[in-house]
This record gives structure tokens, sequence and C-alpha cells, in this order.
């Protein structure tokens, strides 16, 4: 791990890649600079140094490519893990997909985002609807004492295409031994059959009404706050749906009942 003073970015190394999906889905542990803290919920920027010259070790950071990604692991982890789709052609996840253990990965300084419980205000329930690698942003607030301290329970919500796309779920399961009645799983595929789950979009489960009979709680903004990340399609129709059943936003300094964030 090597740390250069005047950099906007920290030098890391990958030290474990898993294959989730092979060709789709995989996740990346690396080394961590001490002084990089974070929320549960932010995001990094990592990059790399596509088309620039191998040999230079410390290139400008305008001149490498750099894209956003959730931390999954906890704030005071070892390591930082990150969960990603490789986008076909996409420019920047394809070159991280081919990395594997003890190559070099670039890590912005900064910390960034909003979607953190501490937008909210205490108690009720918490609704974290996600889809595909939107579910990293909800990872590490599963894990974290003060989620549960704060919200009476949480409702954790992943919609993906396929079933073998629901990632984490040995550790979601672990989360759901701890706490019991108050933790809610709902992983929806739309094109296989799972479970007795109905196979649908999480916004028309949303228009339906059977996503909050699923999680057995109803959406009343009196109480419930709402955390939205992944696929613009999903956030954006969801957001809509949602203020339309009188959810908002924080704004000025007044807390909400509503955050979202996008992936693209
Ligand atoms: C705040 C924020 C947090 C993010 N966190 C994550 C994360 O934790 N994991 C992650 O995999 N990505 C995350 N992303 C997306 C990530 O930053 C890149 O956009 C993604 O890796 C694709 O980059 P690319 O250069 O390969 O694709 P580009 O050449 O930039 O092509 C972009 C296209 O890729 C597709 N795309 C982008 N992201 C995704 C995705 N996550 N799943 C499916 N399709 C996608 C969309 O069609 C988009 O139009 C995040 C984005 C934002 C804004």
């Amino acid at each position: 791990m090597t740390e250069i003073l005047d950099l906007p970015y920290t030098i890391q190394t990958i030290v474990e890649k898993k294959v989730w999906v092979p060709g789709k889905l995989f996740s990346i542990k690396t080394t961590r600079d001490p002084e990089f803290s974070f929320k549960p919920g932010q995001y990094a920027r990592l990059g790399l140094p596509l088309g620039l010259d191998e040999d230079e070790k410390t290139p400008p950071a305008s001149d490498m490519t750099w894209r956003a990604f959730s931390m999954v692991n906890q704030p005071d982890d070892e390591h930082l893990e990150f969960f990603a789709t490789l986008v076909a052609d996409g420019l920047f996840s394809p070159s991280l997909y081919d990395l594997e253990a003890g190559d070099t990965i670039y890590i912005d300084k900064s910390v960034f985002g909003f979607l953190t419980i501490d937008q909210f205000p205490q108690g009720g329930t918490l609704w974290l609807l996600s889809t595909g690698t939107g579910l990293s942003a909800f990872l590490p607030m599963l894990n974290d004492p003060k989620t549960w301290e704060l919200f009476d329970r949480v409702i954790l919500c992943h919609g993906t295409r396929y079933i073998n796309e629901f990632a984490y779920t040995d550790m979601i399961q672990s989360v759901k031994e701890r706490y019991g009645d108050r933790f809610v799983y709902l992983a929806i595929s739309t094109r296989e059959a799972h479970k007795d789950l109905p196979q649908k979009r999480l916004t028309d489960l949303i228009v339906s009404g059977e996503l909050a009979e699923l999680a057995g709680h109803p959406m009343d903004p009196e109480e419930a706050r709402f955390m939205l990340c992944g696929n613009p399609g999903m956030t954006t129709e969801a957001r809509k749906l949602l203020g339309e059943r009188g959810f908002k936003s924080g704004r000025r300094g007044n807390l909400g009942n509503l955050a979202v964030e996008k992936y693209w």
C-alpha cells in the first residue's frame, strides 16, 4: 500500500477477486489507505490508467478513467470491497473484471454520497430497494449496529433478472439470524421463478400493493423511510410512485423519508 501525498488518489492492491456470475458479476477486495473513512452507503471512485503508459506509476488523475463504486464492507474493516457488474461494451468495467489479486487499483482520496441513514428521522421502518449491484450500498448498513438502534425494522428488497444474481446471501442470512423478525429480505427475480415470490419488477409490486403485502408491512409515509439504489429505470419510477404516496426527499436541513442513488 503506497500513499503519495500530493496526489488526489492512493495506490492500492487487489487482494481478492470473486466471480459471482462468470462474465457478469464479480467483487474485488483491495488494500485500504488508513485515512480513507466512510459511512455505510457512501461510494468511492476507482481509477484505472486505461490507454496510458504502463511504466507511469503515478499518472495525473485527469488522464485516468474513474468510476463510482459503493463500498460493500464495514467502515472499520481492514480492506475495502466492491461488488460490480461487467458491462460488456463498457469503458471501465471490462478492465476492472480482468484484474486479479496483486494488481494495482487507484482509489480517489475523497468519499462521496448521501445515501446514508442519517438522512432520515429516527424510528420506523427502513425500506432498502435495490436492483442489481445497487445492493452494494445497503450491505454495510445491514451490518451497522447503528441501523438497528435507529430503526425498528429493515426491509431489504433486491430485484434482479435471474436467481444467480442474488449475491451476498450468506451475509444477508446472518443478518436475519441476528435480527429475526425485525429484518425482511425479499429477493425478487423478474425472469425466473424464485420461491413463492412473484416474477415482477419492484415498481410493479409497489403499484399492486404486493410488495407491502410480501413485507408484511404497509408503506406509510408517517413511519417508513425509503432508500432506492440501482438502475435509473427503477429509481426514477419508484421515486415517482412513492412521491404520490407522500414520500419526500430531505431539503435544506429538513430530514426527508426518501433517498435515492442512481448508478447511471
Ligand atoms: C454513485 C454511483 C455508485 C455506483 N456504484 C456501483 C457499484 O457499486 N457497482 C457497480 O457495478 N457499478 C456501480 N456504479 C456504476 C459504475 O460507476 C460504472 O458506471 C459501471 O462500472 C460501468 O462503467 P463502464 O465504464 O464499464 O460503462 P460505461 O462505458 O460508462 O457505460 C455506461 C453504461 O453501463 C451500464 N451500467 C453502468 N453501471 C451499471 C451497473 N451497475 N449495472 C448494470 N449496468 C450498468 C448502463 O447501461 C450505462 O449506461 C455506480 C455509479 C454511481 C453513479
